[in-house]
């Protein structure tokens, strides 16, 4: 077919940061099989491939140049549906951005197979005959090269059109791409016992006791096995068995050595939970008029914020609507801030709804997230509830009756980098709406701007003001670190107050927290002579010490150094460190409590994927008696023996400087203590200051959210911050100082003239360098009345005259709109 006889197209959205829609041909054939949200492939640029996603399906020829062919159809059947490319065109006119980064943001790396993507072998794909003549071929190159791009690929095979054979290669799981290998998916053992071949049928079972009637211990195990098997049905775990049997593996290694049992490993998948479906507890009186008011609040309002103090059992009462929607075969999205960090949730949600949660996260591999992607899509009880972070919010939902978004206020629902920077509790508050779902936000310590919305009648509002159990919010104390060093009642970092209560809590038993919101051993190492302070290379700051490595490290770039001996400026040998870290707190307690475990949780601790949970489990099963940390210990963890919560000093976080430090150490604080004191006694909590008297510590020992919120609000409404007025934040950057003010400058007059004193900077951040780019920042505040479509509208405008300016060109110009 001659391309000028073309009289069918489509519009495609192509993964890239480009406004526009895009226009190919396509043949009769073509035009009767493709349907909207269907992938195909499609050359762009010289000599580039892409998976791109049908957008519309016309017969309109481009003005401005000659559409070209497809080069092929990806899919079968929609794997995008109507109502995600509505909510992914509100998240790109909101946030400013293009539908194709809201499309490679939302679909699984997988599903973007393009020419630049490398491909490699997976090691434990071993079964050859799976693959067929073609795939061989690839296969067979792939172990002699290692990687190759899919370009190469195409180029070995002589073969334009390859997505659909690596899609394939893909789907048997005997290649993987290179973004995904440090994630591959390790299944866990877990080591089981059953009878031998031998013996299975029951005939030889009295000949088998008489044989080890002689060995007491093996006599013990075997009795033990049967009534198991005969009580459970189920398999019995290694470990069980010796519990239950009160002996030692070795026992149970002999009776393996004699052929009359066999050990085994069952793959324990982390995904597909266990089909079980455990009972849903019954609510207390508080809880249960808390269900009975969200239900009332839903039938008029489509948002309800259900403001629950820590240990209230919100989990209970999200878990007991998440059962309704169940029964009436709705889809329901769970919302959490950081899946790593919520073990214990999904533990807890698996119990009760067992085989009909799919989890969603980033970390997770590539075939997990396509698995939960199509589960999603073909609307399958196994993902009916997705517990999900940020990112879940574009999956293809088609029956949502619920999304609940739980600790709303954490700023980790925000996306920074890369574009779209979208706030998922807000795309989220969109997506529901456009399935007339209902949305539920729940936290302890609402974001300001909730609270309002709330307050104003916009969103419902319930709370739950009492403690599972009911027992009492911990007790408060704030001490006066300037004073105990006048007094000099400090040892280290320790108050003596803090000393007392670790050493009570630690001889009854309990476990202790401590908080000290920066990881590291110091923040800054300085000359004593000279006062100069080593600096990364790279970014404007000052490097941190880690003393166990003993090394320097940029926290921005992750640039490292060995820790100098001598000053680099002038020479001296007298470095002194400011400052303290987590990992010094860690050093000081084990010198002050050598008979106690301490364990230590922060980014350095838990990289990868399961260091996190190690942790968590050691501090459960009580390996561990004071755990060190950064804001990760506010996330939500609920420890019984925890009686002791500690803040080593709550004042960085209040010096921030940003218009929401006061709102978040509030946050933060009130979260932390939280974790003291959940189930029988009443909790303590020490929060360590030089500033007593600040009225945000007075609001957090007193627990005083309503006085916070209104002071906070007044603020707001003075200085011009949201929730009244809007924040949007322009980001430039580049190699060049002299270019980037220049650029800075005239961006700054442009939008001055538009919008007058709403447009403060350009200023340079306290940051001002990052790997090597130099960084200004450009914020535009939106009055309340002001038209926001209109608004966004003249910074687009003026956004192209800027990057029409040749000089320019190469000046990164990145928008955040509500970048807070
Ligand atoms: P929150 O999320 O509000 O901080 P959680 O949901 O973690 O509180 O509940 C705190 C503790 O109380 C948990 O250990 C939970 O298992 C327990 N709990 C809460 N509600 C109930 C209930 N109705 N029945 C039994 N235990 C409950
Ligand atoms: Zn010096
Ligand atoms: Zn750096």
């Amino acid at each position: 077919m001659s391309l000028f006889t073309a009289k069918n197209f489509i519009n495609v959205i192509l993964p890239l940061p480009l406004q526009r829609l895009f226009t190919y041909s396509i043949t009769e054939a073509e035009v009767d099989f493709l349907q909207k949200g269907m992938r195909v492939a499609v050359p762009f640029g010289k000599s580039k491939i892409y998976t791109a996603l049908v957008h519309e399906i016309h017969q309109q020829a481009p003005q401005e140049y000659e559409a070209k062919p497809i080069h092929q159809i990806l899919d079968d059947k929609p794997i995008v549906n109507e109502i995600q490319l509505e909510h992914w065109t509100w998240v790109a006119n909101y946030y400013m951005c293009s539908l194709g980064d809201v499309y490679r943001a939302a679909l699984p790396s997988a599903f973007l197979l393009e020419s630049e993507t490398i491909v490699l072998k997976n090691p434990s794909f071993t079964d050859e005959s799976l693959l067929t003549d073609t795939e061989f071929l690839v296969f067979e190159a792939l172990h002699h090269q290692s990687q190759l791009s899919v370009l190469e690929i195409s180029g070995i095979l002589s073969k334009k059109n390859i997505l659909p054979l690596l899609k394939s290669m893909l789907a048997k799981e005997a290649v993987v791409l290179k973004e995904e290998i440090y994630e591959q998916y390790k299944p866990k053992l877990v080591k089981y016992i059953r009878l031998a071949e031998q013996y299975k049928g029951g005939a030889a079972l009295n000949e088998l006791l008489q044989s080890v009637a002689r060995a007491k211990k093996q006599h013990q195990a075997l009795m033990t096995y049967f009534s198991l098997e005969g009580q459970t049905k189920k398999p019995i775990k290694a470990k069980d068995l010796e519990e239950k049997a009160a002996v030692s593996n070795a026992v149970l290694k002999g009776l393996v050595d004699k052929e009359i049992l066999e050990f085994y490993h069952i793959q324990v998948d982390r995904i597909s939970f266990k089909q079980a479906e455990g009972k849903l507890k019954s609510l207390n009186e508080f809880q249960e008029k808390a269900f009975q008011e969200i239900k009332t609040s839903f039938e008029t309002k489509a948002v309800t914020l259900l403001h629950g103090i820590t240990s209230s059992g919100k989990t209970e009462v999200y878990s007991k609507l998440i059962q309704v929607q169940l029964e009436l075969k709705k889809q329901v999205l769970f919302l959490v801030p950081e899946i790593a960090l919520t073990t214990q949730l999904i533990q807890r949600l698996q119990e009760v709804f067992g085989g009909k949660i799919a989890v969603f996260h980033s970390k997770y591999s590539m075939n997990e997230r396509v698995e939960v992607w199509n589960n999603v899509l073909n609307n399958k009880e196994k993902a009916q509830i997705v517990l999900g972070a940020r990112s879940s919010v574009f999956l293809p939902f088609s029956n949502l009756g619920l999304v609940i978004v739980d600790e709303e206020h954490e700023s980790s629902y925000k996306q920074f980098d890369p574009s779209p920077r979208y706030h998922a509790r807000d795309a989220a508050i969109l997506l529901s709406h456009h399935h007339k779902a209902r949305t539920l936000l729940g936290s302890a310590t609402p974001s300001l701007e909730t609270y309002f919305n709330a307050t104003n009648n916009k969103y419902g509002h319930v709370s739950l003001n009492k403690r599972f159990g009911e027992v009492q919010l911990p007790e408060m104390e704030l001490v006066d670190v300037k004073e105990k060093h006048r007094k000099k009642r400090m040892t280290g970092h320790f108050s003596d107050r803090l000393l007392k209560e670790i050493t009570t809590a630690i001889e009854h038993k309990e476990q202790v927290i401590l908080f000290q919101n920066r990881r590291g051993f110091s923040p800054v190492v300085e000359c004593e002579t000279c006062a100069v302070a080593p600096q990364c290379p790279n970014c404007d700051v000052s490097l941190t010490y880690h003393k166990y490595r003993k090394e320097l490290r940029c926290h921005y770039c992750n640039y490292r150094q060995a820790m100098p001996l001598k000053c680099g400026a002038c020479g001296s040998e007298k470095l002194t460190t400011i400052g303290f870290g987590t990992e010094q707190i860690e050093l000081e307690l084990k010198e002050l409590f050598p008979e106690v475990n301490v364990g230590r949780m922060d980014l350095d601790t838990t990289r990868g994927k399961y260091g996190y949970q190690k942790i968590i489990g050691a501090f459960q099963a009580h390996e561990i008696d004071i755990l060190v940390g950064t804001q990760m210990l506010s996330k939500g963890l609920d420890f019984g023996n925890v009686t002791l919560v500690g803040v080593l000093n709550a004042d960085t976080m209040l010096n921030f400087p940003d218009f929401r430090a006061h709102e978040r150490t509030y946050q933060m604080l009130v979260q932390v203590a939280g974790r003291s004191g959940r189930s029988k006694k009443r909790g303590k909590v020490i929060i360590q200051t030089f500033n007593p008297y600040h009225q945000i510590l007075q609001q957090v020992s007193t627990n005083s959210y309503l006085e916070m919120y209104k002071e906070q609000l007044a603020d707001r409404w003075q200085f011009h911050y949201p929730p009244y007025y809007r924040v949007l934040k322009i980001t430039l950057k580049h190699r060049d100082l002299l270019r980037l003010e220049e650029a800075s400058e005239w961006l700054g007059q442009s939008l001055g003239n538009a919008f007058t004193d709403n447009v403060l900077g350009p200023t340079a951040p306290s940051v001002s360098r990052v790997r090597n780019l130099y960084i200004k920042h450009i914020i535009v505040k939106i009055p309340p009345k002001q038209n926001l479509a209109a608004t966004k509208k003249h910074i687009e405008k003026i956004k192209s005259t800027f990057v029409a300016i040749g000089a320019f060109r190469s000046v990164r110009l990145g928008i955040d709109v509500d970048s807070y």
